[in-house]
């Protein structure tokens, strides 16, 4: 292949990971590009995740899909945030909200206003001041500009399989082919060790320039046949084992996804049109797999469509993404458990990324170890605020939660607590995925007590610092209000077509 001659890319493995990929070279890669998906029917997806974050909005946008078409077709409904309920002790919750917590005032951030108010006694928890939790709690929420401010971001929830489905209609309607078969053998160039072709049960054989791995936790590619190697994080995040099962609709129908602490864990409850989406992620140190079904069976809203499926993983990453030939996207590049939802984002991320380096060819070194580095930085500091969610708990005499609380820190992680803890400093660096806000929203809910904050907050007299906080949370009850109610909004979304 030349410089000039246009790519021929492979993708191994159709789930979200392979059809999300397909999808996006099919809408951006120049005219010409050659692009075949493998997969297999009988090995089938992992069959989870439905829950992501606003950032879908970029990718769904890009690839210029309606949102209407979207929803109907995963039968997805809409998430203003997270529920974490027990996750400091037993009988609280908080949220993890999209979007503001409280109006700045001056230069600073709200959060210190906020930890001022709490050293004088009459701060509110964090919930009273955000838009987001207060639709959220009151089962409405608002699509396009509120009536004050910017529009509120959401994110969905759906069913992935048929997200993947949907993706699939719209490669396919672009060029991309799909060829139905089992990877038997991946065929590796002698010299280069560069990946040559991917080799079929029934002796098809595909050639290509560039590969995609996608084929999930096995990571056929990247680690069957590159050897990439594999950072274990479990010291960190030890829960290695899930449990799902689909129920019918039952209790609220949430614009939240809740997350509720368990023994050894903790369970997702996702709410979709047609169904709830229920797993519990434990550690199989603490907890035997019966006992995590039993739990999980004794604490759905619904039904059970179904038997509980067992899920095995690893906490960790690839420790490069991206080898010779070969880029790894989704469970084949690594994985870390679904507690803010993050899998389908890194998804999402490493394509544009990828997208936005497009090699002619295999890339160069430097473009490689650019985004390794890039990934890299990327998936560390989202494990150390899943980390964050675990450690700082006060479920004491739970043995798995002792453990979290005691467990070694990643550096990182710790010096952010260091600088909330003196002075309600968030140290973040370019490209971190999660906000000032959200990092304030679960230091708050997981009762870290930052001692000191800054000084320039203390400035504002008493009497102000109390008409700010009471304006705000007037102000974000009278936006509520008038909002529908979630069943209304995804009617509505459904039934009309958003402008392009
Ligand atoms: P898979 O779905 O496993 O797909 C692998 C593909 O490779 C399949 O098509 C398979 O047929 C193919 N394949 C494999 N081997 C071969 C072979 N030899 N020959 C041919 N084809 C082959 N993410 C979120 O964003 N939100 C969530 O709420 C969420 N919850 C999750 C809960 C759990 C318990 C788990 C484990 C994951 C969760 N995820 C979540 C992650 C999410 O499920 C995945 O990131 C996403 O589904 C992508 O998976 P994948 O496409 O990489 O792999």
């Amino acid at each position: 292949m030349t410089e000039s001659s246009p790519t021929r890319y492979v993708i191994a493995g159709g789930g979200t990971a392979g059809w999300m990929s397909a999808a996006a070279l099919a809408r951006f890669a120049p005219p010409g590009t050659s692009i075949t998906l493998v997969e297999s029917d009988a090995i089938g997806t992992v069959g989870v995740g439905e829950a992501t974050i606003p950032q879908i909005h970029l990718f769904n946008r890009a690839l210029g899909l309606d949102e209407g078409d979207f929803l109907r077709a995963t039968k997805g409904s809409f998430k203003l945030g997270i529920e974490f309920d027990g996750w400091l002790r037993e009988g609280e919750a908080y949220m993890h909200a999209f979007g503001s917590v409280g109006r700045g005032h001056g230069l600073m951030p709200f959060h210190q206003y906020w930890l001022r108010a709490q050293a004088l006694g009459i701060a509110k928890p964090t919930a009273a001041y955000a838009l987001n939790e207060q639709a959220a709690r009151a089962i409405r929420m608002h699509r396009g500009p509120t009536q004050n401010g910017p529009p509120m971001p959401y994110a969905f929830h759906f069913d992935a399989g048929l997200y993947a489905d949907f993706l699939r209609a719209f490669a396919e309607g672009r060029g991309v082919r799909r060829v139905e078969g089992k990877i038997a053998n991946v065929a590796q160039h002698g010299e280069s060790g560069d990946i040559a072709a991917l080799e079929l049960d029934g002796g098809e054989r595909i050639e290509g320039d560039f590969f995609i791995d996608c084929t999930g936790f096995r990571g056929l590619l990247i680690e069957g046949a590159l050897a990439a190697g594999f950072d274990d994080w479990s010291e960190y995040l030890p829960c290695d084992r899930a449990v799902a099962v689909p129920c019918e609709n039952g209790g609220e129908f949430t614009p939240y996804t809740r997350a509720t602490a368990r023994a050894a864990g903790w369970q997702w409850r996702i709410p979709l049109q047609h169904r709830i989406g229920n797993g519990l992620v434990y550690c199989s140190r603490f907890m035997e797999d019966d006992a995590a079904s039993e739990m999980l069976l004794a604490n759905l809203d619904g039904k059970p469509l179904g038997d509980p499926r067992p899920i095995r993983f690893t906490t960790g990453t690839r420790r490069a993404h991206w080898k010779g030939n070969c880029l790894a996207v989704g469970l084949s590049a690594g994985f870390m458990e679904p507690m803010e939802s993050t899998s389908i984002h890194l998804i999402q991320s490493a394509i544009s990324r990828f997208l936005s380096v497009l090699p002619n060819g295999r890339g160069g070194a430097a473009t490689r170890d650019w985004f390794n580095a890039q990934s890299r930085f990327e998936w560390e500091r989202i494990r150390d605020f899943l980390v964050l969610h675990y450690t700082a708990n006060a479920r004491e005499g739970q043995p798995f939660w002792d453990h979290m609380r005691a467990i070694e820190l990643p550096d990182t992680l710790q010096a952010k607590i260091e600088a909330w803890r003196a002075n309600g400093h968030i140290h973040r660096e370019h490209e971190e995925l999660f906000t000032e806000v959200a990092w304030f929203q679960v230091f708050a809910g997981q009762g870290v007590e930052a001692q000191g904050r800054n000084p320039i907050a203390d400035a504002l007299p008493e009497p102000q610092l109390r008409q700010l906080l009471e304006q705000t949370e007037t102000a974000i009850a009278a936006e509520v209000r008038p909002m529908a109610h979630h069943i209304d909004v995804i009617k509505s979304t459904i039934g009309t077509r958003t402008p392009q």
